[in-house]
């Protein structure tokens, strides 16, 4: 493999879009608007790097040490841009950038093993693996740089090709993480495209494309997983969540609010796997809504680059448009604002921290993922009612059960359905374990060997024994 050479990211043909600013509701730059026609060179240039990517494990493997290296170098001009473009308080940019080159560190180490298969005939078959070819990503604007890095880790690690789009509100920081990673990979290993739609549809049907890795809404997956049949490319979706967490009789509310409230509104609410609806026993219900209430009245909203933040702006005006839609439809339902409710008064995007009780079961910001900074607490009377609530979405994202009895906690943790569900926490997860959402949630599995085998095609060789 040549030694690969620093280089600057293919510009399109001239046309550009404004990238926002939601701290301030302004543009302060551009990114390409990049045409579906330009894809058609992409893919193949993509699908030409791969023939060389694809033959030397272990140059893949210290190239992508090298791209973690890289991204490190590279953290002091990547985390306040992505702030700039995300909202998101600089910190949470940096520990983001950190997990980018922590992923590429973790899936360098990745080997595909061959697997001998024995079932007592005189045939001797091996399990070997192969890399599928150009793979498409398609990410949003929640966290650009870890979800593509969710995405371009494994599949470069099993030996792929990769163009990623990045959302059009968060493209800039993806650029610039892709000039970083040119300095340690081999041309057209991985292009990023940047552009408004229908780009990415485009990229999810195109007959190059051997694998779509998708995360997003649901009602997008499901355009994506329709435009990728057409080339009957491999699909993984990793989709919207509705989170429940369940809080036991015998929780200590004192104990868990921090981390109950940072789970439920970190991000500013805008993570797929965060706590979107609390469940609470009858008793404790009061308690519960003060205990998170406090916070969210406490908590510094401002700016991201503004050190003293902790929660930044919502990142457009789109998602605010739909956060005020659903705590207002709540408010008119019956709900009542034990603390926020409405948006602030600034420039930019902000929503005060909102935690809603009283809320009637069927409102939209219980049912619907409202994807924001508002949290409603329910009350519950039997645990199988809570259980029952929990489970009554077509979300199967992840959830959590709070209490001191962890035998207790874990058997009721046992009955939620989703695909990972937390004891006194939420939303932690290890490089090394699967991520995969049930029902409406996703389709496919990110996350360790896992995620990296979704990235390979078993290919099996069947010979007869020696004699
Ligand atoms: P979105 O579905 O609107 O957009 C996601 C990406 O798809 C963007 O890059 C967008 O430009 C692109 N896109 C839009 N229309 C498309 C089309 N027709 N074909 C192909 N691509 C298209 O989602 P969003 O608003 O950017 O992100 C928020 C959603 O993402 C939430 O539902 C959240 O739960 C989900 N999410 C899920 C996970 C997970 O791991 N399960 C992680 C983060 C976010």
């Amino acid at each position: 493999m040549p030694t690969p050479q620093p280089r600057p990211v293919p510009e399109s043909r001239g046309a550009r879009f404004a990238v926002l600013d939601p701290a301030t509701g302004e543009a302060f730059d551009e990114a390409p608007d990049q045409q579906p026609d330009e894809l058609d060179s992409v893919v193949e240039r993509a699908r030409r790097a791969w023939h060389g990517w694809r033959a030397d494990p272990a140059a893949r493997a210290t190239a992508l040490r090298a791209a973690a290296d890289a991204v490190e170098a590279a953290a002091t001009d990547l985390a306040p841009l992505l702030t700039r473009e995300q909202g998101k308080p600089l910190t949470e940019s940096y520990a983001e950038v950190a997990r980018t080159a922590a992923r590429l560190r973790y899936f360098a180490e990745l080997v595909a093993q061959p697997q001998p298969i024995s079932d007592g005939r005189p045939v001797r078959s091996e399990v070997r693996w192969r890399p599928l070819g150009p793979v498409a990503a398609i990410v949003p604007w929640n966290f650009p740089l870890q979800l593509a890095s969710a995405k371009f880790a494994p599949a470069l690690a099993a030996g792929n090709t990769m163009v990623l789009k990045p959302s059009p509100f968060t493209p800039l920081a993806t650029r610039l993480l892709a000039s970083a990673l040119a300095t340690a990979l081999p041309e057209d290993v991985l292009t990023v495209v940047t552009g408004r739609e229908p780009l990415g549809a485009r990229l999810a049907s195109h007959p190059g494309i051997r694998h779509v890795t998708f995360t997003g809404s649901i009602a997008t997956g499901r355009a994506v997983a329709e435009g990728a049949a057409a080339s009957l490319a491999r699909v993984t979706l990793e989709l919207g969540g509705n989170d429940a967490a369940v809080l036991l009789e015998d929780v200590d509310v004192e104990q868990i609010a921090d981390r109950l409230f940072w789970a439920a509104f970190r991000n500013c609410g805008q993570v797929c796997m965060a706590v979107k609806r609390v469940y609470a026993p009858d008793r404790l219900c009061a308690e519960v809504v003060e205990a998170l209430a406090h916070r969210a009245k406490s908590v510094v909203v401002g700016a991201g680059l503004d050190p003293a933040s902790q929660l930044g702006p919502v990142n457009n005006a789109h998602q605010l448009a739909r956060i005020e839609r659903c705590a207002d439809q709540a408010l008119a339902d019956g709900a009542r604002a034990a603390a926020g409710g409405h948006r602030l008064d600034r420039p930019g995007y902000f929503f005060a921290p909102t935690v809603l009780a009283d809320t009637p079961p069927d409102s939209p910001v219980v049912t619907e993922e409202q994807f924001g900074p508002v949290l409603p607490v329910l009350p519950y009377r039997t645990l199988d009612d809570a259980v029952e609530a929990a489970n009554g979405t077509g979300f199967g994202l992840g959830g959590s059960v709070w209490g001191t009895d962890l035998d207790r906690a874990e058997a009721v943790a046992g009955r939620l359905e989703c695909g990972t569900a937390w004891i006194n926490h939420h939303a932690e997860l290890s490089l090394a374990q699967p991520f995969a959402g049930t029902k409406d949630s996703g389709v496919g599995v990110a996350g360790g060997p896992w995620g990296f085998y979704g990235n390979l095609q078993p290919f099996v060789v069947h010979r007869p024994q020696e004699a």
